[in-house]
């Protein structure tokens, strides 16, 4: 163990991290494209892009540049009445690429209260009309993050366990993975009522709760039956959006729009923590009021901090350009080719992919359970000697690298999740 490991050790607490059992922490130095540096000198190819936020690879130059000027002009200004051009134009460039009914932009930290601003904008939404409405619709597993509205409308699970009594109630739809969509239609129709405020889903790919893929159409028709009640739609893409599933968000899927939604993650490219909220036209109105009492009462001391909104137009910068978006179909290509592949194996099930997201199970070989549940640790410990920074959820494996890794690296990457589906 060294030096920063046992200092680590002694004064800080990690996020999802039984302390007791949990190994020294990896150090790392410096970061530049997908590769992290460590103390020891290893390097550890990110493909997790550090818990999905990185979108360019690490210590991008000219998101570093852009934000060092930033840094040096204003480096944060408190955001109720006064206002500034980074969190300006960010909100005008956002609007420009999202679907065409967005058309407000309220910022706050990081996903989870992206969430949590989304859930008290449609509860006051039905408030300030008059008309309130409780119930929340959401989707088994769910994902939403890990503020307590957030947790709420997620699915219940170990995680959630301790929380449960303190958590509002949500009409749960299971998941319409292929070959379910009938039934879980057929069940919407009797949860979609003209009492559910708002439908909250993450379109496409639910992420923390094992990269669960869907169909658009499926949801298209979700989101016409919540619409056919005066529903709000609350699309969370804090994890899908920036070309994560091959188009800018997975909204674009969609024929149907949602009225609110949930961004953050890769917004700034990895970079700095910050959330955004986006809404209709009609959200906003319900908010316009010669009344104080039908202000959204809500902000952070952060809001729009303008390094953060820097960094998410430097990272916009470089999203829009022709060779990152080659670069999002050339690894979503290669990840298609290495499905195929992958099918050949007894041990893989379930293999899905949605652009440069790629996920599949590990199957246990007919053993007992406790080996099944040691299949997560055994692949990560697996994958971490040969300098490969991955993070099954459970026995599901999945990759979702910076769009800048390279085809050289994929093919090293590959090649060993192989070497490990032969051991299992
Ligand atoms: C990660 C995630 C969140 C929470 O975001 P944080 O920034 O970790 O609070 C919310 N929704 C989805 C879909 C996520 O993947």
């Amino acid at each position: 163990m060294n030096n920063l490991a046992e200092r680590d050790r002694a004064v800080i607490w990690h996020p999802f991290t039984q302390m007791q059992t949990a190994p020294a922490p990896i150090s790392i130095v410096r970061g530049e494209g997908s590769v992290l540096y460590g103390a020891d000198g290893r390097e550890y190819l990110d493909m997790i892009s550090s818990w999905w936020v990185n979108l360019h690879g690490h210590a991008h130059p000219h998101i570093a540049r852009r934000v060092s000027e930033q840094l040096q002009t204003l480096e944060h200004v408190i955001f109720a009445d006064f206002t500034h051009e980074p969190a300006v134009e960010l909100a005008e460039r956002l609007l420009a690429i999202l679907p065409n009914n967005q058309s407000k932009v309220f910022y706050s930290d990081n996903g989870s209260t992206a969430v949590e601003v989304a859930l008290k904008m449609a509860f006051q939404y039905w408030h300030n009309l008059g008309k309130p409405r409780r119930k929340v619709v959401a989707f088994d597993n769910a994902y939403h993050g890990d503020t307590f509205g957030a947790m709420a409308v997620g699915g219940r699970s170990a995680f959630t366990a301790p929380f449960v009594p303190f958590l509002f109630d949500v009409d749960y739809l299971p998941v319409p993975i292929a070959g379910q969509e009938d039934a879980v239609l057929h069940q919407a129709e009797a949860l979609f009522t003209n009492e559910v405020a708002a439908f909250i889903a993450e379109p496409l790919v639910q992420g923390a709760g094992g990269m669960v893929m869907y169909e658009p159409e499926v949801l298209d028709k979700l989101f016409q039956l919540a619409h056919r009640h005066g529903s709000l739609v609350i699309a969370d893409e804090v994890m899908t959006g920036f070309g994560r599933t091959g188009r800018l968000f997975a909204s674009d899927y969609l024929q149907e729009k949602p009225d609110l939604m949930c961004l953050s993650k890769g917004l700034t490219g990895g970079t700095m923590a910050l959330g955004v909220t986006t809404c209709t036209k009609a959200i906003y109105d319900a908010f316009l009021s010669d009344s104080k009492f039908k202000t959204l009462f809500h902000g952070h001391s952060f809001t729009a901090n303008p390094l953060a909104c820097t960094a998410a137009l430097a990272s916009m910068d470089l999203l829009l350009l022709d060779e990152t978006q080659a670069n999002i179909q050339r690894i979503s290509q290669q990840h298609a080719d290495f499905a195929n592949q992958l099918a050949a194996y007894s041990t893989v099930e379930t293999i899905r992919q949605r652009g440069t997201l790629l996920a599949f199970d590990l199957k246990a070989t007919g053993e007992q359970t406790s080996y099944f549940n040691n299949i997560r640790d055994t692949a990560y410990n697996f994958l971490l000697a040969r300098d490969i920074l991955m993070r099954p959820l459970g026995n599901v494996l999945y990759l979702i690298p910076p769009y800048c890794t390279t085809n050289e690296q994929l093919a090293y990457v590959y090649k060993q999740i192989i070497e490990l589906l032969k051991t299992i």
